[in-house]
């Protein structure tokens, strides 16, 4: 079984307790029509393995509200109300509900919001804001992480191409050359790869050179 399909296994079996029966068949649709996307995945199992209210609820539908550098801000509307998750190619966040807003700082500056306030005037009617597609079905976004068309890749992300040899900078040998060791593992030779590798430049993601014939998601690598 693919790590993908244990994840939607194990969404499921959280649903069997959280979600109440008559809404079960939906919910699962909505679920099942995710099911090759780890980003709306890990908003599923974020959310059925800690129900908000604590109270038995179903997403209905999910929206994009915004999108930057592989980052999604989702809105998951359930029968209860509207949440708001933080979502990558590695793990949801839960931030609260909608109507609150933003509160954290710098996910405000992340998103270019001067506000919580501007962040709720922005979004007072959510249903202009588009649903949410999966990731990997937007051939303009990294399928690995998915950063747009022309952004830097998350550190990390195997589609990333070295600056030096021109091969996948996840699996070439540049990275223990240039810092003369054989592993790399404390986060601060990540930071001294990351330095070395901006003051190179690094390559960003293009959607025409990368994009159609990569066949993995991310979870399916892990
Ligand atoms: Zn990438
Ligand atoms: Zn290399």
């Amino acid at each position: 079984m693919s790590t993908l399909n244990q994840r939607l296994a194990d969404i499921k079996l959280l649903m069997r307790y959280a979600v109440p029966p008559e809404d079960l068949a939906k919910a699962t649709a909505l679920v099942e029509k995710h099911d090759t996307d780890s980003v709306a995945l890990h908003i599923f199992h974020a959310f059925y393995s800690y129900l908000p209210e604590g109270l038995e609820d179903a997403i209905t539908v999910l929206r994009l509200l915004e999108r930057r550098q592989g980052t999604f801000l989702i809105c998951a509307t359930t029968a209860q109300t509207d949440y708001l998750y933080l979502v990558t190619s590695e793990q949801a966040e839960f931030l609260g509900p909608l109507a609150e807003g933003i509160w954290e700082e710098e996910v405000l500056a992340f998103f270019n919001y001067e506000s919580r306030e501007a962040f709720l005037k922005k979004f007072t009617d959510l249903n202009t804001f588009p649903v949410y597609v999966p990731a990997h079905l937007h051939t303009d976004l990294c399928p690995f992480c998915h950063v747009a068309d022309g952004e830097i890749h998350t550190l990390g992300c195997p589609v990333e191409v070295c600056p030096w040899c021109g091969g996948q900078l996840t699996s070439c040998d540049c990275r223990f050359t240039l810092l003369g060791r054989s592993d790399l593992k404390s986060e601060s030779q990540l930071e001294e790869l990351l330095t070395l590798l901006n003051k190179k430049g690094r390559l960003p993601f293009s959607a025409e050179e990368h994009r159609p014939a990569y066949p993995l998601t991310p979870l399916d690598l892990q």
